[in-house]
C-alpha cells in the first residue's frame, strides 16, 4: 500500500477506528495547540484496557498569530510529518481550528495513520469508512437535530416545517433551540449531500 498517486488510497474496507486519530479538538482542549511553542509525547492507549497502541513525539510551533504548525515524528526507521493548522470564523462566534490535510491541503478536524503507514492523512484521501453509521458526523447531527424537534413536541422527520414554540416555553429558550436545531440540521444535509450526492430526509 503506497502512499503516492491520486484518490483514495483504500477502497472503504479500513475504517477509522483502525488508525490512530490526531483530533485538533482534543489536541486544543489538552492544551497543546494554545500553549505556545513547546514539545513532548502524545500516547494512545486502548479505552477498556488502557494498553498502549501507540505513541509519539511531537513540537508545535507559532509562526505568528493564528499560524501553527505542528511536527509529529516516530518509530524506527524515523518518521517525521508536519501539519499546518488553520482557522475559521464561524458566524456564531468563537474560533474554530482545522488541520490542513499534508496531501490535498483539505481542512480536516481529524487527521489517521492507518496501520503500517507513515503519514497523518484526512479520512478523504485514506478513503476511510466509519464502522458505524452512527459514528459518522452526519448521523450525530441528524440525532442531536431530531432531539430538539421532539423536545419542542415535533416529530423526528426533519423534513418537516420547523415545530413552533411549544406553551410555556420562554421565547429565547425557543429561539436558541431552534438556532441550534437548524443548524445541526443544515451541518447533517450538507454531510449527506457531500456522501451520498443527494439530500437525505429522516431515519
Ligand atoms: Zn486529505
Amino acid at each position: 500500500m503506497g502512499g503516492s498517486g491520486s484518490g483514495r488510497l483504500y477502497g472503504g474496507g479500513l475504517t477509522v477506528e483502525d488508525c490512530l486519530t490526531l483530533d485538533v479538538n482534543k489536541l486544543i482542549r489538552d492544551g497543546i495547540v494554545n500553549a505556545g511553542a513547546h514539545s513532548g509525547t502524545l500516547t494512545w492507549a486502548k479505552c477498556a484496557t488502557r494498553e498502549t497502541v501507540g505513541s509519539m513525539g511531537y513540537e508545535v510551533h507559532v509562526d505568528g498569530p493564528h499560524i501553527v504548525r505542528l511536527r509529529f515524528y516516530w518509530g524506527q526507521p524515523h518518521f517525521d510529518e508536519t501539519v499546518w493548522l488553520e482557522t475559521t470564523w464561524p458566524y456564531f462566534g468563537g474560533v474554530r481550528w482545522w488541520f490542513t490535510c499534508p496531501r490535498c491541503a483539505g481542512r480536516a478536524a481529524k487527521l489517521h495513520l492507518p496501520p503500517g503507514e507513515k503519514r497523518f492523512l484526512c479520512r478523504r484521501c485514506w478513503g476511510l469508512s466509519y464502522e458505524s453509521q452512527r459514528e459518522s458526523p452526519m448521523f450525530r447531527a441528524l440525532t442531536q437535530a431530531q432531539k430538539i424537534r421532539l423536545r419542542l413536541g415535533g416529530s423526528t422527520d426533519t423534513t418537516a416545517p420547523f415545530p413552533g414554540r411549544p406553551k410555556g416555553m420562554h421565547r429565547r429558550t425557543y429561539q436558541r433551540l431552534r438556532d441550534q436545531g437548524e443548524r445541526y440540521e443544515r451541518a447533517s444535509w450538507s454531510l449527506a449531500e457531500s456522501r451520498y450526492g443527494v439530500p437525505l430526509g429522516c431515519i
